[in-house]
C-alpha cells in the first residue's frame, strides 16, 4: 500500500470513518469526528481515546498539509503557510486577524487555468485541483493557529478557481459550515465568473457570499485582463450575478484590482459604476500587488483614493481593501506556492 491509498483525515467521510472504527464503541465515531472537526484535533491529540487507537488513527488519519514554511508579517497578524500536499504539489494560505474578525484564506486548486496576466497564480499555470479534505484542513490548521481567538470567515480566494473546483469546493463549504461551525453568512466565494458555476451556487441551500473578480467593465479591456470573459463576457455575467442577488438575497461584491492606467481612469470608474449600481454590488479596491509576470504598476494612493470617491459620486458603495502581509508575498494576486519561500 503506497501513502496514497491511505485517505488524509478530512478526506474521509462520517460513514468512512464510522467504518473505520467498527470494532470499536459506538460513541466513539462521533468522538473521533468531533475531535477533528470541532475541536480541531489530531488522532494523536485526543487525549480521551486509548493510547494504542490514537496511534492506529494517527496512521489512518493522515494530514494532508505539511508545513514547508509558515511566514508572518503585521506584528504576527499575518500568517501564510506553504503546505507540502502528500503528492509533492504545493499550496498557499493566508490568515489575518483583525480587531473585529479573524479571516482566513484559502486554496482550491494546486495553480489556476484561468491565466490572468496579472496574478501570481494565473501565471504559473493550473497543476491540479485540491481535494474536500485538503481545503477544510487549511481551516483547521487555521483554527489552531488563531487560538484563542476564533476563525469568524473563511474566503475562497486562495490560489485557484473555486467554481472550477465546484464539487469539492461546495463539499468544503458544507463541512466548514456544518462541522466546523462557521457561519454560512461569513463564507465568501470569489470567481472570475463561470457563469454555470455561479448559477449553480444560485440553487444550493446554503447563501454564501459571492465575490466576482471584474477588474474591468468592457469587454475589449476584460478579454486582456481577464482570459475567461471571451467565455462569460459581460452581459451573460451581469445576468447571473443579478439571478444570484435574487435567489440569495445576498449582497454581491465586485473585485477590482487598480492597474495604473490601465483600468484606473475616470471612465473605467465610469463603467464599473453602470455595471455594479443595478445589481446593488459593493465593490473592492484593492491596489495592485507586484507579481513576478506583470510589470505593469498599481495605482497611486492618491488615484485609489480618487477611485473610490468617483464611485460613491456615482451611487456606489466602495472600499479599498486594506493591503495584508504584501512583504512575505502574501496578499492578493501573489500566492504562488514557490519551491523555497
Ligand atoms: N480565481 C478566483 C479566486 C482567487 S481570488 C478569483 O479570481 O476571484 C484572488 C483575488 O485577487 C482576485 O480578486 C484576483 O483578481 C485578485 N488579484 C489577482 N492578482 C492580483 C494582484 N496582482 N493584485 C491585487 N489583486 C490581485
Amino acid at each position: 500500500m503506497t501513502v496514497r491509498d491511505v485517505r488524509a483525515a478530512y478526506d474521509v467521510s462520517r460513514e468512512e470513518l464510522a467504518a473505520l472504527l467498527a470494532d470499536e464503541p459506538a460513541y466513539r465515531a462521533r468522538q473521533v469526528w468531533d475531535g477533528l472537526h470541532r475541536r480541531a484535533l489530531r488522532p494523536a491529540e485526543m487525549t480521551e481515546l486509548p493510547l494504542e487507537l490514537r496511534a492506529r488513527l494517527e496512521a489512518q488519519l493522515p494530514a494532508a498539509l505539511g508545513e514547508a514554511a509558515r511566514r508572518t508579517a503585521d506584528g504576527g497578524d499575518t500568517v501564510k503557510w506553504l503546505w507540502d500536499l502528500r503528492d509533492g504539489r504545493r499550496v498557499e494560505t493566508v490568515l489575518m486577524a483583525y480587531s473585529d474578525r479573524v479571516t482566513v484564506c484559502v486554496s482550491t486548486q494546486a495553480g489556476c487555468a484561468m491565466a490572468c496576466a496579472f496574478c501570481a497564480t494565473g501565471q504559473m499555470g493550473f497543476d491540479r485541483h485540491l481535494t474536500t479534505g485538503e481545503i477544510v484542513e487549511q481551516v483547521v490548521a487555521a483554527v489552531r493557529a488563531a487560538r484563542p481567538r476564533r476563525v469568524s470567515n473563511v474566503v475562497f480566494m486562495g490560489m485557484g478557481e473555486p467554481l472550477a473546483n465546484y464539487d469539492r469546493t461546495w463539499a468544503a463549504v458544507e463541512r466548514i459550515h456544518g462541522d466546523l461551525g462557521v457561519s454560512a453568512r461569513r463564507l465568501t466565494i470569489s470567481t472570475v465568473g463561470l457563469v454555470p458555476g455561479i448559477r449553480r451556487l444560485a440553487d444550493e441551500a446554503l447563501p454564501v457570499n459571492l465575490a466576482v473578480s471584474l477588474h474591468a467593465a468592457n469587454d475589449v479591456l476584460r478579454d486582456r485582463l481577464v482570459p475567461m470573459n471571451r467565455r462569460y463576457p459581460l452581459g451573460v455575467l451581469a445576468e447571473a450575478c443579478a439571478a444570484y442577488v435574487a435567489a440569495t438575497g445576498r449582497r454581491l461584491s465586485i473585485e477590482w484590482a487598480l492597474i495604473d492606467g490601465t483600468n484606473d481612469r475616470p471612465s473605467d470608474m465610469a463603467e464599473l459604476a453602470r455595471f455594479a449600481r443595478p445589481l446593488g454590488a459593493h465593490v473592492n479596491l484593492i491596489p495592485l500587488n507586484p507579481t513576478p509576470g506583470y510589470p505593469v504598476r498599481g495605482s497611486s494612493p492618491q488615484r485609489v483614493l480618487e477611485a473610490r470617491e468617483e464611485l460613491e459620486r456615482s451611487g456606489v458603495n466602495a472600499t479599498v481593501r486594506s493591503t495584508r502581509g504584501v512583504e512575505i508575498d502574501a496578499a492578493c494576486g501573489q500566492l504562488a506556492a514557490p519551491g523555497r519561500l
